[in-house]
């Protein structure tokens, strides 16, 4: 079953879409429109719905914040509806000329999503007629992700930096150290909405956000722990006694899990050992 939301603030308007799947969570997105700016795209599973949106929206740009393939499920369709250009970070256009294959989970969650080659890298802002959004990279859940800020209204578009307080599956490229870096970057800044691309916050979104560095910085600190104690992941696991949602986990060939979480941490401390 398809749903379809819609989310005003201020200028910004907020297109949910998603599906429920039978006995399991809805999974959906939010696509995000302001001054002629779309923010990504969606996800392929709900284009139906998502063209006939665009197609009434007068866009003049399209900014994506990661490849994901949430986010860009549907680049190419509202191109051609538009005929605009489509603006990435640099990594994020090299990555969708050729995309990652996904996991059957992925597929079966979202949908594939094609390669689009035309991306054009922009670094430090992106400019609408009536607002300045600087971008900022938000590397860790995925290397290419940008935030956008638009300081004078004190917008946050936040990509997946947030999602919810805590983390309920790891993707297998995940970094749990940089994104402990890339929300105190975040929080850096003087925002008082979070416009996140699937849970945004409109009332107290630092703290939410908070709340999420939290919870990854006592991660990382108790899997450290007993890594130094020199315990392997697996153990690491049971010994946390952390639960494996098995349905997802398997689904996903293992590239979806909560293991992958224990993993990334101690690969960051790897890598930071031979930094
Ligand atoms: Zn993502």
């Amino acid at each position: 079953m398809v749903i379809s939301e819609k989310l005003r603030h201020e200028a910004v308007t907020g297109f949910k879409f998603g599906r429920k799947l039978l006995g399991r969570p809805k999974m959906y997105s939010y696509l995000y429109f302001i001054d002629g700016l779309l923010i990504d795209t969606g996800q392929r599973l709900v284009r139906k719905q998502v063209l006939p949106v665009t197609n009434e929206l007068p866009i003049t740009q399209i900014f994506i914040t990661h490849h994901h393939e949430d986010h860009t499920g549907n680049i190419k369709p509202i191109q051609e509806q538009h005929k605009c250009n489509v603006f990435g970070s640099e990594e994020c256009s090299s990555i969708m000329k050729n995309p990652p294959s996904l996991s059957f989970a992925q597929q079966f969650t979202w949908g594939n999503r094609e390669s689009f080659a035309e991306i054009r890298p922009v670094k430090d802002s992106i400019a609408t007629p009536k607002h300045n959004f600087q971008l900022i990279p938000i590397p860790g859940h995925a290397p290419d992700m940008i935030a956008l800020y638009e300081p004078d209204k004190q917008w946050l578009f936040s990509a997946d930096l947030y999602i919810n307080p805590y983390i309920g599956y790891f993707l297998k490229t995940e970094s749990i150290a940089e994104q402990i870096a890339s929300i105190k970057t975040i929080l850096l800044l003087d925002f008082k909405v979070m416009f996140c691309s699937h849970n945004p916050q409109l009332k107290n979104p630092r703290q939410q956000l908070r709340k999420k560095l939290d919870f990854l910085e006592v991660s990382f600190d108790t899997v450290a722990e007993l890594h130094k104690n020199g315990l392997t992941a697996t153990q690491i696991f049971k010994e946390l006694q952390w639960k494996e949602n098995h349905f997802v986990k398997t689904l996903s060939g293992g590239q979806l899990s909560k293991l992958n979480m224990v993993r990334s941490i101690i690969r960051d401390i790897e890598n930071r050992a031979l930094s």
